[in-house]
Parts: structure tokens; sequence; C-alpha cells
């Protein structure tokens, strides 16, 4: 999963990235509104973390022109204290979620996990698939109650597989939202760090569709 944290604070923005880095996520920053809006509608982002006082350009129009131009991404905006018109004017804008500052930092990946679940229509913060179960609050992978030792790379891809499960994924969508925005990316390398990662989970869990991609499903495993 890929966030951008769009953040004028260096201290803040840092702790940020820091702790979402922590957790298993692909993080690129930005610290002006500019600059955030230009990530944000140029790369696919499957959260994204704005803060409403920005220099160059406020949250508010960064996120109003977002969803002008069509990009549905959950945003989760950070606001001041107390400030409950900047609350409202940014879900009128599109906010899907908010969190005040002072904040703490397990609110904020709390909040980042639910947006990211509800997303793609998962309840709960524990997926599963078949005998695979990703808790995404641990960011632990288990195959039949095994614990299995995954890489954060690893752990990425299985967690955006299971979050959007029963679907064909791309191998340049898994590239994009495995990787920040400095990656070289080669989609070929995908196609062998996909066979480590099924050689590591012991399933047949990750299926091949030929010429488009991968699939994660747990529908047909007779295990
Ligand atoms: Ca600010």
């Amino acid at each position: 999963m890929r966030i951008l944290v769009v953040e004028d604070d260096p201290d803040i923005n840092r702790q940020i990235v820091s702790a979402l880095n922590d957790a298993g996520y692909v993080v690129d920053a930005a610290s002006d509104g500019e600059e955030g809006h230009f990530l944000g509608d140029t790369e696919p982002y499957d959260c994204v973390i704005l803060d409403l006082g920005l220099p160059v350009m406020d949250g508010v129009s960064v996120l109003e022109a977002w969803r002008r131009e069509g990009h549905k991404m959950p945003v989760l905006i950070l606001t001041a204290r107390d400030r409950w018109s900047d609350k409202v004017a940014g879900f009128d804008a599109g906010a899907d979620d908010y969190v005040s500052k002072p904040f703490h930092m397990e609110e904020v990946l709390a909040r980042v996990r639910a947006l990211l679940r509800r997303n793609a229509g998962h309840a709960t913060s524990e997926l599963a698939c078949g005998m695979l179960m990703v808790d995404t609050k641990s960011a632990k992978v288990t195959v039949d109650g095994r614990a299995i030792k995954l890489t954060s790379l690893e752990y990425r891809l299985i967690a955006y597989l299971i979050h959007h499960q029963d679907r064909v994924v791309s191998r340049t969508e898994l590239v994009e939202h495995l990787y920040d925005q400095d990656f070289d990316r080669d989609s070929n390398t995908i196609e062998v760090f996909v066979g480590r990662v099924r050689k590591k989970i012991g399933t047949d869990l990750i299926e091949t569709v030929r010429g488009l991609g991968y699939r994660l499903s747990g529908s047909d495993e007779g295990a």
C-alpha cells in the first residue's frame, strides 16, 4: 500500500513518514500544497494524509482540485484542534476522515488502516483469504496459523493483493503501489519477486492470470 503525506511541518512530516514505513507502507512525502497536489494528481496512492494549513496551496484547495480531477483515493485530513469549521470545509471538499493536532501516532495509523480496508470493502483490520491471514495492525502474516517471515516489500505485496483479493491486479499496478516515486521500476522483476513470495506462503493462493497479472483468491483452494 502506497501513501502520500502532505505536511509542511518537517518534524511532523518525518514522524508520520517513519511511523507509516514501520507499519509496512511505502510513503511519498510533500511539504507544500502544490507539490502535494502534483503527486496526488500523477501517482496512484491508496491513501493520503493531508494537512490543511499548507504553504503555496492550502489543503482544502488541494483536496477540491483532486476531487474535481476525479481522484477518489481516501484522504485523512490533519486539522488544528478546535477548528470545527476546518473539519466541515475539509469534509465538504471530499475528506474521508480527520485527526486533530496534536495527535497520537497510533490514532493516525488506526485511521489509515480503517480507510484502506473500507476503501477495499473489508470490515476489519484482519484480512483473510483461504488459509492466509494478514493482520494489518501488526503487519503479521500467517498461513494456516503458521507465522510467515516476510521482508517489508514482500509484506506490501501480500497486503496489497489481500486488500484487492478476487480481482486481477496487473504488474504495472503492483509496481505503482509497492514502490515509492524514486524507485527504479522494472515490472519484469515483479515476476521473480512474486515467485519468491509464492514459495514463502507455500500455497497456490497467488494465481497468475496470463497476460493480465495476478489474482489472490482463496475460493478454489482445496488444501
Ligand atoms: Ca501546517
